[in-house]
């Protein structure tokens, strides 16, 4: 393969022909399309890796063009698929590398087969309950993923590798409803999801070129204070997934089971949070962030983006205004937190 185009990237130490044939070697699946996912699988096509798998649900819309680099006003206006938009996009940037589009909803019943066979795993998603199922399949398939989370001004990104502390290790669990704040209600910058993705991608071509000059332990970024901060992330010796081998998030009960109520434009969400819901404690959590609930003993009723959502206090959630699972769990997860 002709590998003048990547002239500035083979005169790097650790990197030359020998590195660069490596890159075309490799192949790497980013879960998510969004803020980290675009800006991660554009410096990884740039930098001629073999194949990129691009895994997201969604459909592209105006308030992702502040940060999501691959996309435009025409496909926010036709809403099209995330994956395949970006595919689209970056078959123009490099058409030596193979782009697979899966305009599907990551979860526990194909997650293992999804990040089977590639080298390694982005985590471009937005919420806890992702990243854990990846957690799972990846430990499962013994493939290393490089999670990434950003909020406000702040960014986190860690290498996660086979035999090393996992991500169940820094979280435990999917935090209750509502404790955790998502870009949805506390915003993003679009300069850290850059950050926090160029990082990613720096650490996918360092696993392939050369592992040993990974970064270990957790790197903690605030564009606000313009701090970087390296912490050590020891293995919790208790963790349920990569000590005790259990693979709670690749079976349905911890995930949404979306069922499409015909002829009512509704989407009913199941089995979205463990326990059930406190829904004054939510209501006060939203009403602090400037959403407008209505609450009592059973129910709590808000509008977000025109749609209406139901949240009950058993855990389900009825989203009225669309038939598409997708945007219902969008929405859900927007005001739950990720
Ligand atoms: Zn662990």
């Amino acid at each position: 393969m002709d590998h003048s185009r990547y002239a500035r990237q083979m005169v790097l130490p650790n990197m030359g022909q020998q590195g660069q044939d490596k890159l075309s070697a490799a192949h790497i699946a980013v879960v998510g399309c969004g803020a980290l996912g675009t800006v991660a699988a554009d410096l990884l096509v740039r930098s001629g890796v073999g194949g990129v798998t691009l895994i997201d649900r969604d459909v592209v819309e105006l308030t992702n063009l502040q940060r999501q680099t691959l996309f435009d006003e025409e496909d926010a206006r036709s809403r099209r698929p995330k994956a395949i938009a970006a595919a689209e996009k970056l078959r123009k940037v490099n058409s030596q590398v193979q782009l697979r589009a899966l305009a599907v909803d990551f979860t526990w019943h194909n997650a293992r087969d999804l990040v089977r066979w590639h080298d390694l795993v982005i985590d471009a998603t937005d919420n806890h309950l992702a990243r854990l199922t990846i957690n799972d399949a990846c430990l499962d398939e013994e493939i290393p993923f490089i999670y990434g989370g950003a909020l406000g001004y702040t960014g986190m990104t860690m290498n996660i590798l086979p035999g090393g502390p996992c991500y169940r290790c820094l979280i435990d669990d999917i935090p209750p409803a509502g404790a955790g704040d998502s870009c949805d209600v506390a915003g993003v910058l679009g300069a850290v999801t850059a950050v926090v993705a160029a990082n990613q991608a720096a650490e996918a071509i360092k696993f392939i070129v050369d592992p040993d000059a990974m970064r270990k332990g957790l790197l903690d970024i605030d564009l606000l204070r313009g701090t970087y901060r390296a912490l050590d992330l020891p293995r919790d010796l208790s963790c349920p997934a990569c000590v005790e081998g259990k693979r709670d998030f690749l079976t349905p009960e911890r995930h949404q089971e979306a069922l499409v109520i015909c002829g009512r434009n509704s989407v009913m969400l199941q089995n979205p949070t463990r326990g059930g819901l406190n829904l004054q404690d939510l209501a006060n959590v939203l009403l602090d962030r400037g959403h407008h609930c209505l609450v009592d003993r059973f129910r709590l009723r808000l509008m977000l983006e025109g749609y209406e959502l139901i949240l009950f206090a058993d855990g389900r959630t009825l989203v009225n205004g669309t038939e598409d699972p997708a945007v219902a769990k969008r929405l859900y997860s927007g005001i739950m937190g990720g």
